[in-house]
């Protein structure tokens, strides 16, 4: 089944678009499962568990911490994740450059946007982002590369509303390009898009889906 999900899924998405698979609460043979079946690329979103995993894993597995990333917990993820998507304040990116530069490595880092209508989701809006990047203390940071954007849709069957908010963070993506990061190739990702959205996602631009049920089933 799970190899089916796989290639159904790597059938529906473009070649310029990548998969994270995102595993949390999956068990180390599940996921070892979907890597077997040719996945690479794993989310998860609590600190424990990517630390708890990683070590009973594949070398070559890109784990990304995809999660709202707490700054205590910061040089536990530093040294074991190739990105982190939801960088949501300066302070939590300041800690992230700190870190980095403890163990001298260069940390692959998304801006998360506040794009959707629930209070509780997490994220800066432009005006924040703006802040983060004109500062000096910013532009001195060595150890940390912002490498695009992330962001989560309302949780709705409002497709229109969903397309909207995709919209809105390819916006503020595509500003953030022009006006910061117009000689950095490496700025580049769109982060959008989950199992029930990542359609729409994909024809709003995303470079980057972050998929858990469609391909492990329904969490507990
Ligand atoms: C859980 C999670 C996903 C995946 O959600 P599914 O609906 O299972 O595809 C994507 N992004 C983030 C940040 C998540 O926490």
């Amino acid at each position: 089944m799970l190899k089916e999900n796989l290639q159904n899924l790597m059938h529906d998405i473009p070649a310029g678009v990548r998969l994270v698979a995102v595993s949390k609460t999956q068990p180390v043979q599940t996921i070892r499962a979907v890597y077997d079946a040719g996945q690479r690329i794993f989310g998860e979103n609590k600190v424990q568990e990517l630390i708890a995993k990683h070590p009973q894993l594949p070398k070559d597995i890109e784990w990304h911490f995809i999660g709202h990333l707490q700054r205590n917990k910061v040089k536990l993820i530093v040294p074991v994740a190739k990105l982190i998507h939801g960088i949501d304040s300066f302070k939590l990116l300041k800690e992230v450059n700190k870190e980095a530069g403890k163990i001298a490595r260069k940390v692959n880092c998304l801006l998360q946007f506040h794009i959707a209508t629930e209070e509780t989701k997490f994220g800066l809006d432009c005006k924040e982002a703006v802040t983060i990047l004109t500062s000096p203390e910013y532009r001195e940071m060595k150890f940390v590369n912002i490498c695009g954007v992330m962001g989560m849709a309302t949780f709705t069957g409002d497709q229109s509303l969903i397309r909207q908010e995709f919209r809105h963070l390819r916006s503020f993506f595509l500003r953030l390009k022009e006006t910061f990061f117009q000689e950095s190739p490496d700025f580049k990702e769109l982060s959008m898009g989950m199992s029930g959205d990542y359609r729409i996602a994909i024809e709003e631009g995303s470079t980057m889906v972050r998929i858990g049920t469609m391909i492990f089933g329904a969490r507990e």
